[in-house]
């Protein structure tokens, strides 16, 4: 195997932006928003804290068993087959009374250790004795012996009083939820959601349900787009206004984006941002605002456009026009707009996960731009290529289960390793 291949070793074409000199633009422009808000915990899966949250307590809050059993003192059963007087019974939720030598508690788990008791047995290693002793008091004996401290969770163990649990700018997730919910936050502060304006372009677009397969006119195809923007907008914690198809005109996309403006903090749009005659979003945009034009050296995803529309009331909402290509659409989204995003929101971590694995194939042709090839993991432990890369074809999203970050001018061969994004992550 070789070394990882360096993903920004190779110059971009010329006439060409690297796309990490377009990120680092962009993340430029990414302010993070003003304003956070209370969620309940419950709802705040995928938001992002506004502040460190710091522990009022011990988790667990008391020494507690970790074992349906007895506890009892180490120093009374030096044998096995000591028995012992059982003289309290503590389940989950309740407290227990001192024990004293020569008593064991029956205990359950996650039930507070008594006072007294150092180790808790097991009940697969103890037997009950039906019998009672002259005291009316029932027995056990402990098959095994017990070493101090054992199937005991330590106070603290999880969370110590006064620790940062979880820290502003951490993205929440189903784990991290718990966490505070364990700690008794019933609600987060969290900062606030971006509030974005989506919307299509192109005549030739269709929303399914508006006309059956059948009856699809010549030159017409359906909207996806707008199905797997929206979806991720979602993921990313975003409030989505969907505007629907604009129309390839420039009043109609004028409209479009001067009512947006006042309402969202960015607008995304899909398409129309090639150089074709019918792609109107670039003068559109200049006319309110600002637009840069950007010829990305990537693949796929080229045409990619970052500027502002200027608000009636004082202020700027941000404008991205990605690509109309599916492909494109998805994978600029995912590496540009999801850190913006992110950013947007204060997030710590905008950079998505990588992993170095060998492919498990070859790539015989160099291309002169960086490629985003959709690839698998397979069980081998490396990763399998789909075979139709194009642009449109978001079957190999669908397939795939990741990127490979292949370099501009180079090839691979199989058995080299090389830089891989799970999808797992970028649409989380
Ligand atoms: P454009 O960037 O507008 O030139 O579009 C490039 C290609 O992507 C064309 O083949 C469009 O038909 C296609 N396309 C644009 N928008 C969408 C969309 N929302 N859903 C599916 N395909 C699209
Ligand atoms: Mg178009």
């Amino acid at each position: 195997m070789t070394q990882p291949v360096n993903a920004t070793s190779t110059p971009p074409r010329a006439g060409l932006m690297a796309l990490d000199d377009a990120l680092a633009q962009l993340l430029a422009h990414a302010q993070p928003l003003d304003g956070e808000e209370s969620v309940a915990t419950f709802e705040a899966d995928g938001r992002v804290l506004a502040h460190d949250i710091v522990s009022a307590l011990q988790v667990p809050p008391k020494d507690n068993s970790s074992m349906d059993g007895y506890a009892l003192r180490c120093a009374d059963v030096r044998t096995a087959g000591a028995r012992l007087r059982v003289t309290q019974r503590i389940a989950a939720g309740l407290t227990g009374v001192p024990l004293h030598s020569g008593e064991a508690a029956r205990i359950f788990t996650g039930a507070p250790m008594p006072l007294g008791a150092d180790a808790v047995v097991m009940q697969e290693d103890t037997l009950l004795l039906a019998h009672e002793n002259p005291e009316g008091v029932p027995q056990v004996q402990v098959n095994a012996v017990p070493q101090v401290g054992q199937w005991i969770r330590r106070s603290g163990e999880d969370v110590t009083l006064g620790a940062t649990v979880l820290q502003r700018g951490e993205r929440l997730h189903p784990a991290s939820l718990g966490l505070a919910a364990s700690l008794g936050l019933a609600h987060v502060r969290v900062s606030r959601q971006p509030r974005v304006a989506l919307f299509s372009t192109g005549d030739e677009l269709v929303m399914p349900g508006d006309v059956a397969p059948e009856a699809m006119p010549a030159g017409a195809i359906y909207n996806s787009n707008r199905f797997f923007l929206r979806a991720l907008l979602h993921r990313l914690g975003c409030e989505v206004s969907d505007l629907g198809i604009v129309p390839d005109r420039r009043d109609t996309t004028i409209a479009a984006l001067k009512s947006a403006a006042d309402q969202h903090d960015l607008i995304v749009t899909s398409g129309g941002v090639s150089v074709g005659e019918e792609d109107h979003v670039k003068p559109a945009v200049q006319s309110l605002g600002a637009l840069n034009l950007w010829q990305i050296g990537m693949k796929p995803g080229k045409p990619f456009a970052y500027g502002w529309v200027q608000r009636d009331v004082p202020g700027r909402a941000h404008f991205i026009g990605l690509p109309g290509n599916p492909v494109s659409s998805l994978v600029t989204f995912l590496l540009l707009v999801r850190p913006f995003i992110l950013q947007l929101q204060g997030a710590q971590q905008v950079q998505p996960v990588r992993l170095t694995l060998p492919a498990h194939f070859d790539v015989t042709k160099a291309d002169r731009r960086r490629e985003f090839l959709r690839v698998r993991r397979n069980d081998q432990g490396g990763l399998d290529l789909f075979p139709n890369q194009s642009s449109g074809v978001l079957t190999s999203a669908v397939w795939g289960d990741g990127l490979l970050d292949h370099p501009a001018g180079s090839v691979i061969q199989k058995g080299d390793l090389v830089s891989y994004l799970p999808f797992a992550d970028l649409w989380s």
